[in-house]
């Protein structure tokens, strides 16, 4: 598990992504994340957590997976990111 109080944002299929917008992406009803939108409400980390852990990603080395496939975390110490829904992270 990542310490989630360093995670600001991620970057999943080819977005910035603040974690409100990742929790609301995740958990939209009918989205093919449908396991995800089953653990609501939680927050995105959890999300994050169980996904990894039932489909086999391994979330400490984001070297293994894409981040098409599986949301890379943006920590505290990277560069500010501006989210899709304008936020600054
Ligand atoms: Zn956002």
């Amino acid at each position: 598990m990542i310490n989630s109080g360093g995670v600001k944002g991620y970057v999943f299929e080819a977005d910035i992504w603040c974690p409100a917008c990742m929790e609301e992406h995740l958990g939209r009803a009918g989205s093919k994340y449908q396991y995800a939108y089953s653990l609501k409400p939680a927050s995105a980390e959890l999300m994050l957590d169980s996904w990894a852990k039932r489909v086999g990603f391994k979330r400490d080395n984001e070297h293994s997976f894409d981040s098409d496939e599986f949301p890379k975390v943006i920590l505290d110490q990277d560069e500010q990111e501006i989210c899709k829904c304008g936020e600054t992270i």
